[in-house]
């Protein structure tokens, strides 16, 4: 067994010759039984250095069992607003459903005004590329805080506003790649920006379709106007 990471009370998330993962429990190790569990014993959690809550399943179900005994009125409560969330939700998803196109429209909304700052780039043109990828980031599929991106930026003086040079990108992403050269960006940040290099292809692929280019002429070209910036400062 091999440590992997010790968390701020100093419990610990192990890893076995089979790969397989485990994490000490804090209740497990307060009450004095057996605390090192599979790691599928736990709820997930990002955010915490282990990855997982504190406490494994069991310990949670009996926590709360004895929280709910000795808090009816708000356990109540609670299971009231759980019902309210969860059919305002039904009841959201149920309206998005039956207006796509208002969600279209609202998501081209709030892309155009989350990238009015610093925009040249036609609604058309964004309306054009957001549809292409369907109203999705072209890298990694995800649908919220969208943003239009150059793809030749406009530091190098060879940026384009138009559809050929406009990619549809989470705003992380966007943010990461700002004026650098695309194809550099992509093999430097793909693994932390969450996209693979098989699907950076795929899409510069077509890309260099829209200039009538194959990925290794385009490549090329935007070598070339890295090469020759034209100093746009004045
Ligand atoms: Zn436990």
């Amino acid at each position: 067994m091999k440590i992997l990471a010790v968390n701020r009370i100093g419990n610990k998330l192990y890893v076995d010759d089979n790969g397989v993962k485990y994490a000490e429990c804090r209740t497990c190790k307060e009450v004095g039984r057996g605390y090192l569990k599979p790691i599928a014993d736990f709820v997930e959690a990002k955010q915490n250095i282990l990855g997982v809550l504190y406490d494994c399943n069991e310990c949670r179900k009996g926590e709360k069992k004895r929280w709910r005994k000795e808090n009816p009125e708000k356990t109540r409560a609670y299971n009231r607003s759980q019902e309210r969330i969860k059919k305002n939700r039904e009841h959201r998803k149920k309206w998005e459903e039956k207006n796509k196109e208002k969600v279209k429209k609202m998501k081209i909304t709030r892309l155009n005004r989350e990238t009015a700052a610093s925009d040249t780039i036609p609604i058309k043109e964004k309306t054009k590329t957001l549809k292409q990828y369907s109203y999705s980031c072209a890298l990694t599929g995800t649908e919220n805080n969208l943003q239009a991106d150059h793809i030749i930026p406009l530091v190098t003086g060879h940026a384009s506003n138009f559809f050929e040079n406009i990619l549809i990108l989470k705003r992380d992403l966007n943010v990461s790649k700002n004026g650098r050269n695309i194809f550099d960006w992509a093999v430097q940040e793909h693994e932390h920006l969450g996209f693979t290099l098989t699907r950076f292809n795929e899409v510069m692929t077509e890309v260099a379709l829209r200039s009538g280019m194959t990925l290794e002429e385009y490549k090329e070209y935007v070598n070339w106007c890295f090469d020759n910036q034209i100093d746009i400062s004045g």
